[in-house]
């Protein structure tokens, strides 16, 4: 459909709506927008954004495709319960402020989500429309219309801050979740203070996730609004290093704590062969990549990364994705996605699977490395791989990768990126007496995200395990709003009676 056509388009509807009204038929019939996008050859050779966003006439186009449930399935597949057709139905009208302000009421980075949350395995998979076709692709795009109307957000909104209560609270961890709970405790008017172990805030949104996915200008967008909202910000700062939990509490005066470490200890394979040069965890290929801009070594950066020419990634997650993605942009001449089961089991977001292929990233699935092989200056050469097929599911619902014995065979390669998943770092654990872990290593909460300890909460990966981004956020929402209440009765019990 060509821009003119698509104007054209809009205007009728437009017209028809105001004649009557639009029927579900006509609604129907209304072809899914499908996002702009640069083209696959030339984004392989930059770090820009892959989705370039929709224009106001797709954005208008694929509201009106939506049938106003009364029910409003897709709310029940939205963590946060966003009200989903209400936000709609003011971009179908171009009152994209007011859509916004809908947005902002449940979710504080729509920016963020609306670029990298689940959509079709939350909001977009119980949406009436795709149940319709039979097919989850003709969804509404409920994401695609979020991302839109937050990037048309160019006034800085500063929320306002109720009056000083005399209250301290440290906020350890500046992602997603983190991020949250900041804002939401300062506007109840603590004095919020966040620690960040790196040089940079935003956790797994800076350090993790690619570039050419969540442009950087927008986290630090959200940061700048907590530092105006008066969020101290303290980084190169190790809670359990630089100081512990219990000396925030007893020595510097915090009256309560939010703990969102994330979950940013990379899992390895425990093959033969992963300590040789040219192994990399994802998270230390991705942190050097995008936190580090290795891409630009030696013209703006003084990270180095690996400059490699045959690359392969284990996993099929997002983060797999988001390795061999990079090591395409890094110049790589081969990138070979090895994965044990198949395409149809991968977590990865559809989305990304297709432009990982779209980029040139060759899929090996029902493979999986056996150990990693390396010449004699313990330089990685090659990997051997078992083959495998699927049995019976497995707890986690899936086929089970059963390996085929005698199925050994080599793909020569000078760099391995680990990205089969990230658990808990022990450092919260080892230095915190009293806090409660469960048997993974996360903090054991309750429903108001409450740990063990007297004012301590927290959330995010470091409760759940590898998550996303939106379940984060949401815990530190029910975090903040449980400390603003802990931290009121403590308030006033400190009052003269
Ligand atoms: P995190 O984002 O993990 O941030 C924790 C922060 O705490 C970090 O900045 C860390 O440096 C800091 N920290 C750790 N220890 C300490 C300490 N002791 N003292 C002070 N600071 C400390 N989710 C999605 O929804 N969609 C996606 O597309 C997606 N893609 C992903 C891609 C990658 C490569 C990765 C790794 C994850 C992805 N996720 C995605 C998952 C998502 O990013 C996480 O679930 C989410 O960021 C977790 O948020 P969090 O608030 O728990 O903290
Ligand atoms: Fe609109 Fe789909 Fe939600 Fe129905 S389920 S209100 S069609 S987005």
């Amino acid at each position: 459909m060509t821009d003119k056509e698509r104007q054209e388009l809009l205007q009728r509807l437009l017209e028809k709506q105001k004649d009557g009204g639009l029927k579900p038929a006509d609604r129907y019939e209304i072809p899914p927008q499908d996002m702009p996008e640069q083209d696959p050859v030339e984004r392989a050779r930059n770090v820009n954004e892959v989705a370039t966003g929709y224009t106001e006439t797709h954005a208008r186009l694929e509201a009106l495709r939506c049938l106003q449930c009364k029910t409003a399935p897709c709310i029940k597949g939205c963590p946060v319960k966003i009200k989903i057709q209400d936000f709609i139905a003011a971009v179908s009208e171009g009152d994209f402020k007011k859509a916004l302000t809908i947005i902002k009421e449940n979710s504080l980075l729509p920016a963020v989500c609306g670029r990298v949350c689940p959509q079709e395995v939350q909001c977009q998979q119980t949406c009436t429309v795709g149940l319709k076709f039979k097919d989850p692709t003709k969804a509404v795009s409920i994401g695609r219309l979020e991302r839109f109307v937050a990037d048309l957000d160019q006034e800085e909104i500063i929320p306002t801050v109720a009056p000083n209560t005399g209250m301290k609270v440290a906020i350890i961890g500046s992602g997603p979740g983190g991020i949250v709970a900041a804002a939401d405790t300062r506007r109840a008017g603590h004095d919020v203070t966040l620690f960040e172990a790196f040089h940079k805030t935003g956790g797994v949104l800076v350090y993790g996730i690619p570039e050419f996915r969540l442009p950087k200008s927008i986290v630090q967008k959200e940061i700048d609004v907590l530092t105006k909202m008066g969020v101290k910000i303290v980084c190169n700062f190790v809670v359990g290093r630089t100081r512990t939990i219990e000396q925030l509490m007893k020595e510097d005066g915090f009256d309560a704590v939010y703990i969102g470490v994330g979950a940013g200890l990379p899992r390895f394979m425990g093959i033969e062969g992963e300590s040789l040069v040219g192994v990399y965890s994802a998270n230390e290929y991705l942190t050097r990549a995008n936190l580090m801009k290795a891409y630009d070594f030696g013209s703006g950066a003084d990270t180095p990364i690996a400059r490699s020419q045959k690359v392969a990634v284990t996993g099929g997650g997002n983060v797999a994705m988001d390795s061999a993605r990079t090591a395409v942009r890094l110049g790589a001449e081969k990138v070979y996605l090895v994965y044990r089961r198949t395409e149809k089991e991968m977590p990865a977001r559809i989305e990304e699977v297709h432009h990982a292929k779209q980029e040139g990233v060759e899929f090996h699935i029902l493979q999986s490395p056996k150990r990693v092989i390396g010449d004699e200056n313990s330089h990685v050469t090659a990997i051997e791989c078992l083959k495998y097929r699927l049995g019976e599911p497995d707890e986690s619902g899936r086929r089970r990768p059963i390996p085929i014995e005698g199925s050994e065979f080599q793909i020569d390669v000078d760099t391995v990126i680990i990205a089969i998943g990230n658990i808990a770092n022990p450092l919260i654990r080892q230095t915190t007496p009293g806090l409660e872990f469960n048997k993974w290593g996360n903090i054991v909460v309750d429903e108001n995200c409450k740990t063990s300890l007297e004012g301590v909460y927290a959330g995010g990966d470091i409760v759940s395990g590898a998550a996303t981004v939106i379940l984060a956020m949401g815990q530190g929402r029910i975090a903040a709003s449980a400390m603003n209440k802990y931290l009121a009765e403590k308030s006033d019990c400190n009052k003269p009676c």
